[in-house]
């Protein structure tokens, strides 16, 4: 959306003015300004009031920190029996204690999870059911290495070197690293 290419599903989940927007925001340039979408953002995004995210790693719950500035009414679920389990510890103890003081539902340890037409059903922890309405239902569960692309281009006799999430989720700094690594290994030719 952000950058003007539609897709039918973007069609489908998207209003003719959103739609207008984006592509005026692609056309501009504005779309590509981080912080001219934070302040827009504040203004408008095409998500209704209730969001649930299925997921609560760290995307799910800087999601749920984004959305409920927003002004939305948040819940995440997770099957995960621990929230943030791969944050810091300080990190995940303040996010999740910042996002329980903004009135975020969160429900780690979930089971049966499904999503209907308008909200998730899930079983709780407790083993209670519960079932949350939902305008929108955003799936933000984690990140795994793909190598797929890599494999094939090496199958196809290209010299392919690795790096970044790709390769192994070692986030931010695990990329940059990687990136070093593998500029390293192509001036050497290792
Ligand atoms: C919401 C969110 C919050 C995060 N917060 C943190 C954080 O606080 N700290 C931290 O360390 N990490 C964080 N991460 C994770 C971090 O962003 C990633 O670990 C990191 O960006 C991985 O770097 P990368 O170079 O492997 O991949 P990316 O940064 O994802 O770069 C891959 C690039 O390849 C492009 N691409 C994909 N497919 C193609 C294709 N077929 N052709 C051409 N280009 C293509 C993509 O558009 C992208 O620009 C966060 C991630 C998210 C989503």
């Amino acid at each position: 959306m952000l950058s003007g290419r539609m897709t039918e599903d973007l069609k489908r989940k998207t209003s003719w003015l959103d739609r207008v927007s984006s592509r005026v925001g692609a056309a501009t340039g504005l779309s590509g300004s981080p912080e001219m979408l934070r302040t827009a953002t504040r203004a408008y995004m095409p998500l209704g009031k209730q969001i649930v995210i299925l997921g609560g790693e760290l995307v799910g719950l800087e999601l749920a920190e984004f959305l409920t500035e927003r002004g939305r009414q948040v819940t995440v679920i997770d099957d995960e029996p621990m929230l943030g389990a791969g944050l810091t510890v300080v990190r995940r103890m303040r996010i999740v204690a910042e996002l329980r003081e903004h009135g975020v539902a969160l429900f780690p340890g979930a089971s049966q999870i499904q999503i209907e037409s308008d909200g998730v059903l899930f079983v709780d922890a407790d083993g209670r059911r519960q079932r949350f309405a939902a305008d929108q239902v955003i799936v933000a569960k984690g990140t795994h290495e793909d190598r797929t692309l890599a494999e094939a281009l090496r199958a196809a006799g290209f010299a392919v070197v690795e790096a970044g999430d790709g390769l192994e989720v070692k986030y931010i700094e695990g990329a940059i690293r990687g990136a070093w690594d593998a500029v390293e290994a192509v001036e050497t030719g290792r």
